[in-house]
């Protein structure tokens, strides 16, 4: 069942995503080669705790960390560790934080250095599609549209679109309904009403949609082991339109994209 919000507790919401926003702020800051992305995840849970907040996802079934750290082939749920960062890596930080009652949650994806072009372009491509994708939150529209803004994207660049793992609402739970899949048909699925909130949170490939889970019963890795970008921001839908709540630097990823530029064509 969809819990839509009131005024105030999309404001509350608001503080939450703040919270996590500056997080990763000081992720992306702080993440360089050799520094081992336990150290991320420190810095995360002392900043959490610090505001007075709670990490949400340490605990959450189990998830022994502060922050799911995914390294190139790793989609999602990877494990912080002693693993340096080093030249060329793409790192996904996805961080959650309970603030006053109410959960914050939001992904970013960065490349560490430079990186090949073609992981650049799923970087950025990734990011755009997450952007679109919060436009198109709107009283009147369906869910399937913002799903298929998500896939639309993917599809132009022949990249991977991760079916098994999806975004959400989100609110004094971490993960509410309506699930929030990156594919889907136009004009499908429930009507979008004022009060929803929900994390968008595209994962795309440069190969496979197929993924597997590792040994450790949580890291997300790729079947065929090629690069994974996942991004995630928080949207609430107002009477007069989309907010994207979380607001972690995206400047270092403008959205100055052209979908139509190195796009492949599609099968
Ligand atoms: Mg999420």
């Amino acid at each position: 069942m969809i819990t839509l919000k009131s005024p105030s507790e999309i404001e509350k919401l608001q503080e939450s995503a703040d919270l996590v926003s500056e997080v990763q702020n000081q992720m992306i800051a702080l993440a360089e080669p050799g520094l081992p992305t336990i150290e991320l995840d420190r810095l995360a849970e002392k900043v959490i705790r610090d505001a007075g907040a709670q990490p949400v996802f340490k605990g959450y079934r189990g998830f022994p960390f502060t922050v799911c750290i995914s390294i190139n082939e790793e989609v999602v749920h990877g494990f912080p560790s002693k693993r340096k960062l080093k030249e060329g890596d793409i790192v996904s930080m996805d961080v959650g934080a309970r603030y006053q009652g109410y959960v914050g949650d939001c992904a970013r994806t960065i490349a560490i250095g430079s990186v090949a072009p073609e992981e650049d372009s799923l970087i950025r491509q990734a990011y755009h599609a997450l952007r679109e994708a919060c436009k198109v939150v709107q009283v009147g529209k369906r869910l399937g549209d913002v799903s298929h803004t998500v896939e639309r994207i993917a599809r132009q660049f022949n990249y991977g679109v991760v079916q098994d793992f999806v975004g959400h609402g989100v609110g004094r739970e971490m993960h509410e309904d309506p699930q929030v899949p990156n594919f889907g048909r136009p004009g499908t699925g429930q009507r979008l009403k004022a009060g929803l909130v929900i994390c968008i949170e595209p994962m795309f490939n440069l190969g496979t949609y197929e993924v597997e889970i590792l040994e450790d019963r949580w890291t997300v890795v790729t079947k065929d082991r090629r690069k994974s970008v996942h991004v995630e921001d928080m949207v609430a839908l107002l009477p007069d339109g989309p907010r994207v709540l979380s607001s972690a630097d995206g400047a270092i990823y403008p959205d100055d994209v052209n979908e139509n530029s190195n796009a492949v064509s599609s099968s």
